[in-house]
């Protein structure tokens, strides 16, 4: 595909083949179109390979871990196998663990469980709820919103240097905002928490489907991030990192599986001793389709090559944001400048228009799937409107009469499907 643009015109390679990309859908207008789905960073689309991939192991579809026949231990070695093609995607550490969850929030609480006692916490008011929100036992530390990255990690190390220098802390900072799509300094936030004796965990749930997310490079502590937002379908998340919190912290979920030997004891009681692998997270019947398809996604990323993948978001980006600036009415929201490197996510309002209504509009008559609210980002979303809280639901999208100010976004996000 060639792309023209006012500054260059350069080859990019072609979107990946995702599933739904010919579905037609009505018009309030009358006739259908083909569906464009711009809402991305709420769910992808799946990759066509990873649901060929998902049919082609569907006949040998057996139990796991426990089951003694052939199709039990194919389906075993592919679950783990997957867990080795993650820890690669996400160039883990030796002795790093990857523990598969539901998802990026479910991942988060787990990290949340294996706190060690008297950790604090530090966590940026701009964050998704998902990061923001699973601390709720711990002493937290809300920080204001950075106007620039330089101001993220002063901020950060201002709060730190307050702490006790000995006691656990921990970060939690996103790569890249679901509102802005703006990349955050993480390598330089991870540098700060560790010069203060904190750890940091990477909510990757937007940076990983655009960027390379190294766990070594980054230098960061553990890494979350979710399968339905990176092609692969829902249900299965990732959360990667250090072995030994996980290891000393009371299983996420106890059941067979995550222990390694129950005892009845003299007493009446049991005795359970828990695994010290990943299985000590993931008691029940593992989810291995979901596994799977996150592993077909990882390769699948990864052989299609982010330097493409990431020249070809960039023309996407620079057409959207273009496209825009042509409309007086619209403001782009942005924490870090327009000049701040981002990904293919972007938030926007409509002068003179409810975004509710907006994002609607832009469905029924053009076949065009947005997302509007405050996107799971309520501090963050309300501090680029500069509004006042208006009653709207967890992820909702709050009520504007016509001709006031909006108090919510409209959000267009794409990818490597696009
Ligand atoms: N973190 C960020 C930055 C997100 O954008 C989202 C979802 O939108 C999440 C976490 C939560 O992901 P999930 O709903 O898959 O748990």
């Amino acid at each position: 595909m060639s792309v023209s643009t006012a500054a260059s015109t350069q080859t990019v390679c072609a979107p990946l083949a995702v599933l739904g990309r010919d579905v037609t859908v009505p018009l309030v207008t009358g006739g259908e179109v083909t569906y464009a789905a711009l809402d991305y960073a709420a769910s992808a689309p799946a990759l066509q390979r990873v649901w060929d991939d998902v049919a082609a192991y569907a006949p040998y579809y057996g139990s796991v871990h426990r089951g003694a026949g052939y199709l039990s231990q194919l389906s075993t070695d592919l679950f783990e196998n997957a867990r080795r093609t993650v820890a690669e995607f996400l160039d883990c550490r030796t002795g790093d663990q990857v523990v598969f969850t539901r998802s990026t929030t479910d991942s988060l609480n787990l990290l949340a469980g294996a706190l060690p006692a008297g950790c604090e916490v530090f966590v940026f008011e701009t964050e998704h709820h998902a990061s923001l929100l699973p601390w709720k036992d711990a002493r937290v530390t809300y920080l204001d919103a950075p106007r620039t990255p330089r101001q993220a990690v002063e901020t950060l190390e201002r709060a730190l240097a307050d702490r006790d220098p000995y006691g656990p802390a921990l970060v939690c900072v996103t790569g890249a905002s679901n509102v802005t799509g703006e990349l955050w300094p993480v390598r330089e936030l991870a540098a700060a928490a560790h010069a203060h004796g904190a750890r940091i965990v990477l909510d990757a749930a937007q940076l990983a489907p655009h960027h390379p997310v190294s766990v070594r490079d980054l230098d960061v502590d553990w890494v979350a991030f979710s399968g339905h937002k990176l092609y692969a379908p829902f249900g299965s998340g990732v959360l990667a990192g250090r072995a030994d919190w996980l290891r000393e912290a009371e299983p996420y979920l106890a059941g067979g599986g995550a222990s390694r030997r129950v005892t009845r004891r003299a007493d009446g009681g049991v005795d359970v001793e828990w695994h010290d692998s990943a299985a000590r997270h993931e008691a029940g019947s593992p989810n291995v389709i979901g596994a799977y398809s996150i592993a077909s996604a990882c390769k699948a990323l990864t052989e299609a090559g982010f330097d493409a993948l990431v020249a070809r978001e960039l023309h996407l980006i620079d057409t959207v944001r273009a496209g825009l600036a042509e409309v007086p009415e619209v403001r782009i929201l942005s924490l870090f400048g327009d000049d701040a490197p981002r990904v293919g996510v972007i938030s926007f309002v409509v002068e003179g228009w409810n975004s509710s209504h907006f994002a609607a509009a832009l469905s029924a008559e053009y076949g065009i799937g947005v997302r509007d609210g405050l996107f799971c980002a309520h501090p963050l979303v309300r501090t680029l409107l500069g509004s006042d809280p208006g009653s709207q639901g967890e992820c909702g999208a709050p009520e504007a009469a016509p001709g006031e100010k909006s108090l919510n976004a409209i959000r267009v996000s794409f990818g490597a499907g696009t």
